[in-house]
């Protein structure tokens, strides 16, 4: 490889000079070949860094073809550049990804266990392990690892001999480095040591805060969603925010919220049980001034809601010789009705109605439901003229 990987000794170099060696049109866009480069190309379960090259943007940085191919949309003006990496966002994923580092390495310690996969998305990093964990267990690992921040350990990424590595331990996915020429060490002393081509930070204390949001089993072992640094602030700016507005809500005291939040949702069931008892009453209520009779009933009801309408209609049916039909609505916003019947053949009506009301609506021959957009007036015509 003609680039000299800044990224792979200094992580936290996030400007430099370089000189374009080449520069390549391709189909997005120009890709630019330096001397010397501090971005860091997509790889490892990291994404490519941004930032600019002689003042012209740096849209992604791929390696192909064994170079470091660095895209723009124009080119910058001579070969001597001045280039500038996007430092906040490199800075972020240096915390996430020394964290994985560090979480990792403590559940090797403790478990054993593998990092057998990492992505670092835009909105949290994930990674894999080979075993399972117990929720007391996923907190021992997270303090552990947030003890190589309280300690600043140092970080030191080097190239081991072939013969040095041999004696070394180290963490690393085999399947991998079997494969590749020589192995990078990233070292954070007295912690962890692991395989890994990725640029990092010089000091554990930078990572400044670890944590794991969310955790489920996955195949065979565990998946982990964490948060670290400024991402792991900010995530816990917008979760005390809602619980600051729960609380208020609730009228309780934040770490009070969920017994609040139980109390509300006990209130809420007794309500909804009333409201089923008084619901029933008034369908039994209305049943009972309507008489038996030959005729069918057509009942127009302001605001009754799904439930009640079909238990209306089903045992009115007993009611009546015709059709039971219950419509619940306005003339303006149109109605829901359910229609039910002891021997008319309802399913033909669905169909009529749909022709001759429009709306939708289906069921079976002993009962259907849906909805029209026509007028109370309209409905009663067409259904005396049907039945009456
Ligand atoms: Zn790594």
């Amino acid at each position: 490889m003609r680039t000299e990987k800044i990224y792979e000794k200094d992580g936290m170099c996030m400007s430099f000079h370089a000189n374009i060696l080449e520069t390549v049109e391709t189909k997005q866009g120009y890709a630019l070949i330096l001397d010397r480069t501090a971005f860091f190309p997509e790889g490892g379960g990291q994404t490519a860094d941004t930032g600019v090259i002689g003042g012209v943007r740096v849209l992604d940085v791929q390696i192909r073809d064994g170079e470091i191919l660095h895209y723009t949309e124009t080119l910058p003006e001579g070969t001597a550049v001045a280039c500038a990496l996007d430092a906040e966002a490199r800075f972020r994923k240096m915390q996430n990804h020394l964290g994985e580092h560090l979480l990792c390495g403590a559940i090797h310690r403790a478990h054993g266990y593998e990092n057998v996969g990492f992505h670092l998305g835009a909105d949290y990093m994930t990674f894999d392990v080979s075993g399972p964990m117990t929720p007391e267990e996923i907190y021992a690992a997270e303090v552990e690892a947030n003890r190589a921040i309280a300690a600043d350990a140092p970080v030191r990424c080097y190239v081991p001999t072939k013969e040095a590595l041999q004696t070394l331990d180290y963490r690393a996915k085999s399947e991998k480095l079997e494969a590749a020429e020589e192995i990078r060490i990233v070292e954070v002393e007295g912690f962890d040591r692991c395989a890994c081509c990725a640029p990092h930070l010089d000091r554990a204390g930078k990572v400044g805060l670890i944590k794991i949001v969310d955790a489920m089993h996955y195949k065979g072992g565990m998946r982990f969603w964490a948060l670290c640094g400024f991402d792991a602030l900010r995530d816990y700016d917008t979760r005390l925010r809602e619980i600051r507005a729960l609380s208020a809500l609730f009228s309780a005291k934040p770490h009070e919220v969920v017994s609040a939040a139980n109390v509300k949702m006990d209130e809420i069931s007794q309500l909804k049980a009333s409201i089923g008892n008084m619901r029933r009453e008034i369908v039994r209520l209305k049943l009972a001034l309507i008489p038996p009779q030959k005729e069918s009933v057509i009942l127009f009801e302001e605001d009754m809601d799904a439930l009640s309408m079909r238990e209306l209609a089903t045992a009115g049916a007993e009611k009546t010789e015709g059709v039971f039909a219950v419509f619940s609505g306005s003339d303006e916003t149109g109605y829901r009705f359910t229609v039910t019947a002891k021997s008319a053949p309802l399913r033909a009506l669905a169909a009529e109605i749909r022709k001759a009301l429009g709306g939708k609506c289906g069921g079976s021959d002993l009962m259907i439901t849906g909805q029209v957009s026509c007028t109370e007036r309209e409905a009663r015509t067409f259904l005396a003229a049907k039945f009456n």
